[in-house]
This record gives C-alpha cells, structure tokens and sequence, in this order.
C-alpha cells in the first residue's frame, strides 16, 4: 500500500461507520507508473493498452496522455473507447467477431484489425467492398513454441482457438493479395499470459521476429508493422519480483536488430502489467469466527465484486488496516479471509498469519486493478456495489 493510499483510508476509516467495502485507484501512482514503461521503451516501439484489463473510464483517460492507442476486443468495447479515447488510434481483435463488429471497427476507421481466421478475413474483405473502405489488418498466428519456456496462461504454442494455424497462412495470403480492399500490416502474437522472465519473453520475441522474417522472405511480404501482444505478468504472490520492465526494455535492441533495420514498428498491448498496481480492494471485517478448528474472517463484499484470487486460484496479498483503539478478537492465529456470499468458494485468502483482528479492520487487497471488478460474477446474490474511489492529485 502506498503512503498516499494508506493515509486516504485511515480518513476514511475515522469517518465511517457502516462497514466499508470499495475499490480504491491510485491514479497518481498509475501516471506515474505508465510514464515510466512509455519512457523506457526503445525508439521503434509503441505501447497500446488492452482495454478489457479494467475499461474505467478514469483509467482510461490517466492512460490516454501516454499510450499510443488502445485495443478492443469487442463491439462494446470499441464504442466505449471511441467516446472515452476519442481520437486514439484503436486495435479490434479477440476471436468470434460479430459481422456488425467488423463493420463497425471499419466504419470508425480503426487502425488495424486483427484477423483470427480465414472465414473472418473473407467475411472483413466483403465487409470491406461493401464499405468502400481499405481495411489493415494483422493476422494473428498461432505457432509452436521450440523450447521456449511457457506461463501458466497460454493462448497459444498449443491447440487453441487463437489465430491462424502457419499451415493456413499460404491461404489467407492468397486471400490477401485478391482482395482490393485489404491491406496486410503484418502479423499479431499473443501467445502468453503471466510472463514474470525476462529472458523468456525476449526469448519469445526472437521467435516471433524469426518467423516473421522467413515468412516475409519465402512469401516476398512488405509489412511494417508487429503485434507482440501483452502478457506481461504480475506476480502476486511474491509482488517485489514482478516483471522487470526496464531491464526487458534496456535488453530489446538485442532482438529487434533486424526488424528496426526494417523500419518494422514492434507493438505491445498490455494490460495487467498496466493496471493492476493501481487498484486496491477494501473490505471491512464484520465477523470473526471459529469452525471446525479453523479461524474465519468475514468481510463485507466478496468474490461477486474481485474475483481475481478464485480466478487465479492463489491467496491474494493483503494488508491490514486496524481500526483506532479496536480491541482484538483473536491474536497470533492463522485466518482464513471470506466474503459474504453463501458459497466455500467466496475465499480471498487462506489460512493468513495476521497479529491482532478485529470486526470493525479492514481487509486491504493490493494489485487489484486489472481483471478484477469486471470480470467478476457481481449480480450474484444482490448484495450491494462497493464504492469507488479515485485517489488523484
Ligand atoms: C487480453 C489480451 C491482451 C492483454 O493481456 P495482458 O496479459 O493483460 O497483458 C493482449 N492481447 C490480446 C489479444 C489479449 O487477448
């Protein structure tokens, strides 16, 4: 927790009495944060933000000043981001694109889309006529990953429904060089999700641009422009080893000799990386009790609003926030830390050391802005939203 964050919640904490539940945004910390991985960035490369991460709009627009665009992954999410990001440069990706979507990124003119399969690119290219527009896209591919060490999220390097199989881009370039109205960019990779190694992901990189160039060698193509996707991971349980951004920066050069000799653009779309330091969940401590022999700890709110630690089935990292002249209830134990809904799953932490617990502390859950609210079952039992606060300058 951030000195700013913590001094907020203690006010906080003295001016309420009804159990508190909210998720809390550092957009100072986020500012600082992007400035800092845009800064970093070798000349030649370009970050997009993955909207679907966290699309608040107040994220959003803290993020706009810095990123070079965004990417949607949806027909929802490009209109948000068209009025939220008027003006930016956007990706429409993601697989089963409605035909309504594809008509609709080329009549907001995106920058590129990015194509997931032969029957999309021919359903974009009559789109395309129809429109009368020229449309520029990325082929996503999907290709095996040669001893290259993978996450425990893959989208692809294994049979998934993501991107274009290499044996299939013979065609799809075919595809490409009868159509009038499609203009080949280059190719997209997304291949890995919670990537915490550098090495890996420069790695994985070299892979990419390897192919690339063998591709554009064999089939004589004339790109300028890679999508390398995002990926870059967060590590939850040990947060002071994240992903080293600034070292995988300072190492890049190495591997992109030959596409920057190319005048090639290297794309990131990043989105965890991005938002999850800025958010924090906050759920005051209603009950404490003992069953079975284990200490459990229930807050106000639960896994319909951060869904995050079930996701990733980990313990998620928290803090405690006493309250003032609290008397404790239990001492030195070990705590199991539940929300309200009625099932064993509402777990946000088990079986946690804490040193003194009350009803009336509250739980504070950091690296809890992306993937977090919004992919989370909130309907589930009606309770009620918890509150938002964006902590600013
Ligand atoms: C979700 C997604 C991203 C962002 O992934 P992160 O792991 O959040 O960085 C980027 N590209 C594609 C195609 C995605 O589906």
């Amino acid at each position: 927790m951030t000195p700013k964050v913590r001094e907020k919640l203690q006010q906080l904490q003295q001016q309420r009495s009804e159990p508190f539940c909210a998720y809390v945004y550092d957009l100072v910390a986020l500012r600082q944060h992007i400035h800092s991985m845009c800064h970093a960035l070798p000349a030649g490369c370009e970050l997009f933000y993955a909207a679907k991460a966290n699309p608040e709009a107040p994220i959003l627009r803290t993020l706009c000043e810095y990123v070079d665009g965004f990417e949607a992954a949806s027909g929802g999410e490009l209109n948000w981001l068209r009025e939220q990001a008027a003006g930016k440069p956007l990706i429409f990706g993601g697989p089963g694109k409605l035909q309504s979507e594809l008509r609709q990124a080329v009549q907001l003119g995106v920058d590129v889309i990015h194509v997931e399969s032969l029957t999309e690119l021919r359903r974009l290219q009559a789109i395309a006529l129809e429109e009368n527009r020229t449309v520029s896209v990325l082929l996503r591919m999907n290709i095996a990953l040669e001893g290259i060490g993978g996450t425990r999220l893959m989208m692809g390097g294994k049979p998934t429904p993501f991107g274009l199989d290499e044996h299939d881009l013979p065609a799809a370039l075919r595809e490409i060089a009868r159509s009038t109205h499609i203009n080949l960019r280059g190719f997209h990779f997304h291949l890995m999700s919670h990537q915490l190694d550098v090495d890996n992901h420069l790695q994985l990189i070299r892979l990419y641009l390897d192919k690339v160039r063998s591709w554009c060698e064999r089939w004589s193509l004339d790109i300028d422009l890679i999508n390398v996707g995002g990926g870059i991971g967060i590590n939850y349980l040990e947060p002071q080893h994240h992903f080293d951004w600034a070292c995988f920066c300072q190492r890049l050069p190495d591997v992109t000799q030959f596409s920057q000799a190319q005048g090639w653009t290297l794309r990131f779309e990043c989105g965890r990386y991005i938002a999850a330091a800025c958010g924090y969940y906050v759920m005051e401590v209603l009950d404490i009790k003992k069953n079975l022999g284990e200490w459990f700890a229930i807050g106000r709110g639960g896994t319909h609003h951060f869904r995050t630690p079930v996701a990733q089935s980990h313990n998620h990292p928290f803090s405690l926030l006493r309250r003032e002249q609290n008397a404790e209830w239990i001492k030195d134990e070990q705590v199991t830390l539940v929300g309200q809904l009625c099932t064993p799953k509402d777990v946000l932490a088990r079986q946690q050391p804490v040193v003194a617990l009350a009803p009336g502390d509250w739980l504070v859950f950091s690296l809890a802005g992306a993937y977090a609210w919004n992919i989370s079952h909130q309907n589930f039992l009606m309770h009620s939203p918890p509150e938002f606060i964006w902590l600013e300058n």
